[in-house]
């Protein structure tokens, strides 16, 4: 069942979206070489509570253990923060999200350290050009299957894989609302957009095969094929005639050292 969010709903979810901003921006500051994952769980917690929020991801579902989702290389999602120390070339995912006034605010941002190979920072530049041709079918009128086909359109034509077990999804008073927002499918299918929606899309690009697997842990999935995987993620409100994109890279852009990236949004 999708819960339609009002106005106000959706002018909270923004001052959580704020939050979650700044809080990856603080974490931004901290990737480089030779810091633990630990540590920047610990930098996202902080300053989540200092600013009168609670970490959505910590026991969610009861077992997970941080604040942070952190995926390095080829770890798709949901790496556990802990003693592993960020290296050069490495690309990292940061997933975080906040729980503020009673609503959920989500995002992902994947950054590359110095040294990337160049293979890596196309699958990066790629997947974020993939989130925003996502959003740009996020709109009355469409369905939800717009989305997905044109993420997997766009990045199939580079010889990626685009994860099917893990999807975007409604965010709100819960983390994880309807409608489901996979990554792939066909133009016209799906459920409608509806004005009062909010999703999050969240693109899972691998640069081999689509195929992941689950490790021993419960939660950590990885390539099948130990290729590098790349996620970023946004959350948007649908209104009658517009859409609005609620979460913020900005601030993570502003924060981080290595510019990898030409800014034109
Ligand atoms: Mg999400
Ligand atoms: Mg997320």
């Amino acid at each position: 069942m999708v819960h339609y969010k009002t106005e106000s709903d959706i002018q909270i979810i923004k001052e959580s979206a704020q939050v979650l901003g700044k809080a990856h921006a603080e974490v931004a500051k901290a990737i480089k070489p030779g810091v633990k994952t630990k540590k920047l769980d610990s930098i996202a917690e902080e300053f989540i509570r200092d600013n009168n929020g609670v970490p959505s991801f910590l026991n969610y579902n009861g077992s997970f253990p941080a604040s942070l989702c952190i995926s390095v290389n080829d770890t798709v999602v949901h790496g556990f923060p802990g003693e592993y120390e960020l290296k050069e070339k490495d690309i990292v995912s940061i997933d975080c999200g906040v729980l503020y006034k009673g609503f959920h605010s989500d995002s992902a941002y994947t950054y590359p350290l110095e040294g990337v190979s160049q293979d890596a920072l196309r699958l990066l530049e790629r997947t974020y050009e993939s989130l925003y041709l996502g959003i740009a079918q996020a709109k009355v009128g469409n369905r939800i299957g717009d989305i997905g086909h044109a993420v997997q359109t766009y990045v199939e034509q580079f010889g990626y894989g685009v994860v099917r077990e893990l999807v975007g999804h409604g965010v709100g008073r819960s983390l994880h609302e309807d409608p489901e927002v996979p990554n792939y499918g066909k133009r016209g299918k799906g459920p409608k957009i509806m004005a009062g929606m909010v999703f999050a899309i969240e693109p899972m690009i691998n640069m081999g095969t689509k195929k992941v697997v689950q490790e021993k842990d419960g939660w950590t999935i990885r390539t099948q094929d130990r290729k590098p995987s790349a996620h970023f993620e946004h959350m948007v409100a649908i209104f009658p005639d517009r859409t609005e994109i609620l979460t913020t890279h900005e601030y993570i852009e502003e924060s981080y050292s290595f510019k990898w990236r030409n800014k034109s949004r």
